[in-house]
């Protein structure tokens, strides 16, 4: 990731400086504490016939439980197109992790690491999957030992199961968006593909892959226990479901955040950030890391969730959320996001590669070209391949759209 320096704004320094911390040895619950704990139960009974696999993925669709790595596809509607593909299927588990404020995996991972392996392998039961190709975040050392240990106990316990690989990434942001992960995972330059085909037909190796986030499979056994209902009906203002929030910023707890889908920004900080720290206000905020784009303190109440933010602009991607307040300013916070994605942009397509560098020119100007700038940026979101610079521009619309009179 670009290094963080003191032009870096305060706000997205706490963020990332949350992302890169030294890895603590982690104190995690390992594979016997798991078993005791009732863990591989669920798994046990599927493989033995106890539990049906089609009403196990009813169950999880009922649930409402969708795709946490920032997509949001529905979880029971993928294994189910996966599954009717060809044999052999494969399973890829994204733990890259790089969105910018982003650390609810390594939340998870470093406490719980069966959790999310209990939901692969009921995953790679109940789609038919041979093999299960884990790609991890280079910078989360500690956990990449956590992992290596935990998986030998695995295998040595379930001889049996789909064989599990555990790769490394090498620090690129964009091998978090699938295609790229794949490229990586094949051992290839991490250059996001064209589509279709999709993943879901081919894709890892050629073949057809199911792709999740870990938090995805994290949920399915707190879901298959505690029933689709109870999941379901934990959402606010008719969301489902429970979302991992990565808190970051100018809040007194910052911190991963486990909420209702559906909550608000001013809720999400007064109720479990602990509020704004003295002396701030709040001015804005990034509801999904640095690519969701730029709102203001006025637009604190809409719902963060899928679908709700899309039309005003944004979007929640993997739920990590920026606080600023007016000791930042909306402008440079948008100037850093895009100066992340010049350094970032794999430099595979042109609107993207050559994109954010005139974007970032521009930015740095002391009177922002704006005609230019919004015709630079139907380009990106038009004619990148990936998401990365279809999203690149976000920041940049939304600090305009919403933050005016920083601009007059
Ligand atoms: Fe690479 Fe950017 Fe094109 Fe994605 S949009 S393929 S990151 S150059």
């Amino acid at each position: 990731q670009k290094p963080v320096t003191a032009a870096t704004p305060a706000a997205v320094r706490t963020a990332v400086a949350a992302d890169d911390r030294q890895d603590p040895t982690p104190d995690a619950i390992g594979y016997e504490a798991y078993r005791a704990q009732g863990g591989y139960r669920l798994l046990d009974e599927l493989l033995s016939g106890r539990r049906e696999v089609p009403a196990t993925i009813q169950a999880l669709t009922d649930s409402g439980l969708r795709g946490l790595g920032g997509a949001g596809f529905p979880l029971g509607r993928k294994w189910a197109i996966v599954g009717a593909q060809a044999a052999p299927r494969l399973l890829a588990i994204n733990i890259d992790e790089g969105e910018p404020g982003t650390f609810k995996d390594r939340h998870y991972l470093e406490r719980d690491p069966h959790r999310f392996l209990e939901g692969a392998l009921i995953a790679a039961h109940c789609v038919g999957v041979a093999a299960i190709y884990i790609y991890l975040r280079d910078e989360y050392a500690g956990c990449r030992a956590l992992l290596q240990r935990e998986l030998e106990l695995l295998r040595a316990a379930r001889p049996d199961a789909p064989e599990i690989h555990l790769r490394r990434g090498a620090g690129a942001y964009v091998c978090g968006e699938e295609s790229a992960m794949i490229e990586s995972l094949e051992g290839k330059r991490g250059w996001p593909r064209q589509r279709p085909p999709y993943l879901a037909e081919v894709g890892l190796f050629g073949r057809p892959t199911l792709e999740h986030n870990m938090e995805t499979l994290h949920w399915v056994r707190e879901i298959l226990e505690r029933g689709a209902d109870w999941f379901a009906a934990q959402g606010r203002r008719g969301r489902k479901g429970l979302r991992s929030f990565s808190l970051s910023g100018r809040v007194n707890r910052p911190g991963m955040h486990v909420a209702p889908a559906g909550i608000s920004l001013r809720e999400l900080v007064d109720e479990y950030g602990g509020g704004m720290q003295d002396g701030h206000e709040l001015y804005g905020y990034f509801p999904g890391g640095a690519s969701g784009g730029i709102f203001p303190a006025s637009m604190a109440d809409l719902p963060l969730d899928f679908d709700t933010l899309q039309p005003h602009g944004c979007f929640i991607g993997s739920a990590a959320i920026i606080v600023f307040s007016q000791a930042d300013r909306a402008r440079e916070l948008a100037l850093n996001a895009m100066e992340f994605f010049e350094h970032e942009s794999c430099g595979q397509c042109t609107p993207c590669r050559e994109g954010t560098q005139r974007a970032v020119q521009l930015m740095r100007a002391p009177t922002w070209d704006v005609e230019l700038m919004d015709e630079l940026s139907q380009v990106m979101m038009d004619a990148s391949i990936c998401g990365l610079g279809q999203a690149a521009p976000n920041p940049l619309r939304s600090a305009l759209r919403y933050f005016p009179q920083e601009f007059a």
